[in-house]
């Protein structure tokens, strides 16, 4: 197809040919923008005609999307340096909304006094002593929009933790508030209850819907999972494209993904190459000494 009749295209209705010059105002087919029409009714009666060429580029305008290497998480406001992906490496202080990452809080713990043990090390908030209060300052933050607060609201209903009563449809109602709010970590605790049916019923495709969503804003646990589902379906070049990615963002399972399609020769020499030096990217940006510590003391300790 000529550049030129690509140009007629997008000038004149698809459907009856009546151009732009006659004053008419021209509104584009919004899932593939390569087409516009003058009216509903030509798009309507132009679809029989259209479906095919508008679902192929629907999708790969989609893919151009869920592709993309999402931004990082922010860094630590403490030692600013970027956050760990995983959740066991911060802390959320619903106190004044921050996350820190573990080594922060472990060097301030270590260098506490007993008293000053608990208060928040970025706000000096004191810790709050009953489940009631805690809620409470979670609720605080929730009303200011917070995705974090929202999203670890949901968390605590999902397993009845703080005296909450366990409530799944109350979990999701705060994941999707969450979600929309920017939290990927919302989309993929959405994608986990539709792959396994907690409180919906099980729904493969809204599964891998919110992953999508999930993993586009930085969830590579998500992504993790796509790359698998694409892995079983045989599609190899799209397992792939998935977790060199969550590679990149840190997720050592990914990696071990590409090691196997390597060794099954559904991969290059050169893919796994890539994909450990991307991972050794992130381990370089995130590692301080400080985490290190943090890391090799292990407490109990629950990420919502
Ligand atoms: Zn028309
Ligand atoms: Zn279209
Ligand atoms: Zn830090
Ligand atoms: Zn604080």
């Amino acid at each position: 197809m000529s550049n030129t009749s690509e140009l007629d295209k997008m000038s004149a209705c698809a459907n009856c040919g009546k151009g732009e010059e006659a004053a008419i105002n021209l509104k584009a087919c919004t899932a593939c923008k390569l087409v516009k029409y003058c009216s509903r009714e030509c798009q309507i009666a132009h679809r029989p005609q259209h479906k095919k060429e508008c679902k192929r580029r629907a999708k790969e305008l989609h893919d151009e999307k869920l592709f993309k290497q999402p931004p990082p998480i922010e860094d630590c406001p403490i030692c600013m340096i970027r956050l760990p992906m995983l959740g066991s490496g911060r802390v959320y202080m619903a106190c004044c909304g921050k996350l820190i990452c573990r080594g922060c809080v472990y060097a301030f713990q270590s260098r506490a006094t007993k008293k000053e043990h608990d208060v928040c090390p970025f706000c000096r908030t004191p810790p709050q002593k009953s489940d009631e209060k805690k809620i409470k300052q979670y609720e605080k933050r929730m009303d200011t929009n917070d995705p974090i607060a929202i999203k670890g609201i949901g968390s605590m209903y999902r397993d009845g933790d703080y005296g909450l009563p366990r409530d799944q449809a109350k979990a999701l109602e705060l994941w999707h508030r969450a979600g929309e709010l920017g939290s990927a970590d919302a989309y993929y605790n959405i994608g986990i209850a539709y792959d396994t049916g907690d409180g919906v019923e099980v729904d493969e495709k809204k599964a891998v819907h919110y992953w999508e969503l999930g993993a586009m804003r930085g969830n590579a646990e998500a992504r993790n999972n796509l790359g698998a589902m694409e892995g079983n379906l045989g599609n190899m070049d799209r397992a792939l494209k998935h977790w060199m990615i969550a590679a990149r963002d840190g997720y050592s399972n990914s990696l071990e993904g590409i090691k196997i399609m390597y060794k099954h020769g559904d991969a290059t020499k050169d893919d796994y190459a890539k994909a450990l030096q991307l991972h050794q990217t992130y381990v370089d940006e995130i590692k301080t000494a400080q985490r290190d510590e943090a890391a090799a003391v292990r407490e109990e300790y629950k990420y919502y």
